[in-house]
């Protein structure tokens, strides 16, 4: 057993025993070899009430707890003596009589000849729970946190039962907290959620483990909101659920969004699938007629081939370029150019390949567009070829033009099917088709998307109104360019400023 050697004044200097004197944390006391109390630091004040004077020269045993507290503190001395030191964790009594739970150490010290002089003892008080002061001011500052959040946050007992909801709750579900006493959210839980989420959350609680799960959540407007709510046990040192803490988050956007994307997976790959299954067999027939030397058939093959390979290029090309925008960089080239010259010469090529409709050009602009000429042409022959596409019992479609107050519009009017008016508002957005369902009419539900976001990269805007049954009139609308004067100044036509939604 290695002895430690103590002795006063000589291999301790006086700022050794300054800093004993003066440490907070800890009780440290020296006893003599019987247990008599000879020396107090302001830790040793601070936690057991004594002042110095009015501890050294008594016994130790005044900390103990009544009853046989002098066997106690002897068995202690005895065993630091046998075993070098001895520790314990237990209660003990302060001056007012109150009880704090504590580790102590006591080392029995020597001097250089290896005489023993006393006892050191170091008292640490053990916190088993916060102080009133700790928990009142943690749980403000978890309140105001949890306020802050815009998640949804609660807090339950160690039986399950929620304690408190935080404000985003309130917000969200619209319920009054002075109405909720008995704190329950059943009711704002989808009916169809609410067996699953008690039995996962009663699971975690009688478990202790985190709990994780996803439901629906009613908001104040009556629409129910995926969300993703965990929650995890608070436990006390000893292992013992005290309290849980849970947060919601409203992942309604990700989940829709995850199964539009699964949706449309399904519906681009049945597209590129029809013209590829369509070719091969062409090609099949494209064979055979060669085997025969029937040219003329051959080439009536080759020409159908040729389209479907169009049509795949077509949407390739739409799977790209939303590839493209999401990242932004879809790289415009800009060049001034008539839009009468324009919307002439994308027509006429259009007419050649259309052939179930007349398209009909009204009106005349009169002024240039600074504009990518390419991506513009790819714009409009969406408009067109979806005017079309949706008019099957008709034979025309009109395209007017026309400039006012610094503005050239596009509008393409078809007398088509039309759109519910319920859909209306979607038309623009990605991947959506209002006709999926009932029609057999092919899409991606990604070029009015397309076409919206590359007007909008040119400072204009875009639009529809459609009756059912009657029609739908497209249009886009671009800021008439002006060449800048020979002072560099633009003239009167100059892109106005202000942006069309
Ligand atoms: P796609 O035609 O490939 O489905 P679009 O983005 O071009 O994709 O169009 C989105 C949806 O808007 C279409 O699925 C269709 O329901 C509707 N739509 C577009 N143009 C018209 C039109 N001229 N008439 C009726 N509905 C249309």
């Amino acid at each position: 057993m290695a002895k430690k050697f103590f002795s006063p004044g000589k291999t301790h200097n006086e700022h050794y025993r300054l800093l004993i004197e003066q440490v907070k944390g800890y009780a440290i006391f020296m006893l003599s070899p019987s247990g008599i109390i000879t020396s107090w630091n302001t830790g040793a004040e601070m936690l057991k009430g004594y002042k110095a004077e009015e501890v050294i020269g008594k016994p130790a045993s005044i900390f103990c707890e009544p009853g046989n507290e002098h066997r106690k503190v002897n068995e202690a001395l005895a065993t630091a003596l046998r075993k070098g030191h001895f520790e314990e964790t237990g209660s003990r009594v302060r001056k007012d009589g109150s009880h704090f739970k504590a580790n102590i150490v006591i080392t029995p010290v020597y001097n250089d000849d290896g005489k023993l002089i006393g006892y050191s003892n170091i008292t640490r008080h053990i916190s088993e729970q916060f102080t009133e002061d700790d928990l009142v001011r943690s749980s403000d500052e978890f309140r105001i946190l949890a306020d802050f959040l815009p998640h949804v946050v609660w807090t339950a007992n160690s039986e399950g039962n929620i304690i408190e909801w935080n404000r985003s709750f309130y917000l969200f579900t619209g319920l009054d907290p002075e109405m909720i006493k008995d704190s329950r959210a059943s009711h704002v839980v989808h009916p169809d959620d609410v067996e699953q989420l008690r039995t996962v959350w009663r699971n975690s609680v009688l478990s202790g483990s985190d709990f994780e799960i996803e439901f629906r959540l009613r908001s104040k407007e009556g629409e129910y909101h995926w969300h993703l709510g965990r929650a995890t046990p608070i436990k006390n040192r000893i292992g013992r659920v005290i309290k849980w803490i849970g947060a919601a988050m409203d992942v309604h956007e990700q989940k829709m969004s995850m199964e539009k994307k699964d949706e449309f997976i399904g519906i681009a790959g049945h597209e590129l699938r029809t013209p590829l299954t369509s070719m091969k067999a062409y090609v099949q027939l494209l064979q055979k007629a060669l085997e025969a030397t029937d040219l003329n058939t051959s080439k009536k093959y080759a020409d159908k081939i040729h389209s479907f390979i169009d049509r795949l290029n077509m949407l390739v090309s739409d799977l790209l370029d939303i590839s493209k925008i999401h990242r932004g960089k879809l790289p415009l080239e800009f060049s001034e150019f008539s839009i009468d010259d324009f919307i002439r010469d994308a027509v006429e090529v259009q007419q050649t390949s259309i052939k179930t409709h007349w398209i009909f050009i009204e009106g005349h602009a009169g002024v240039k567009v600074r504009a990518d000429k390419l991506r513009l042409e790819q714009v409009f022959c969406n408009y067109l070829s979806n005017a079309v596409k949706y008019s099957p019992g008709a034979d025309n479609v009109s395209v007017i033009v026309e400039h006012s107050q610094g503005w050239v519009t596009v509008t393409v009017k078809d007398y088509g099917i039309g759109i519910p008016a319920a859909q209306i508002k979607q038309v623009f957005n990605k991947f959506f088709r209002a006709h999926n369902k009932k029609s057999n009419i092919q899409g991606l539900g990604l070029g009015l998307y397309i076409s919206s976001e590359i007007i909008k990269m040119h400072g204009g805007s875009v639009g529809v109104s459609s009756e059912e049954k009657s029609g739908s009139t497209f249009w886009f609308r671009l800021p008439v360019y002006s060449a800048p004067g020979p002072d560099g100044v633009a003239g009167e036509n100059q892109n106005p400023s202000s942006f069309h939604a």
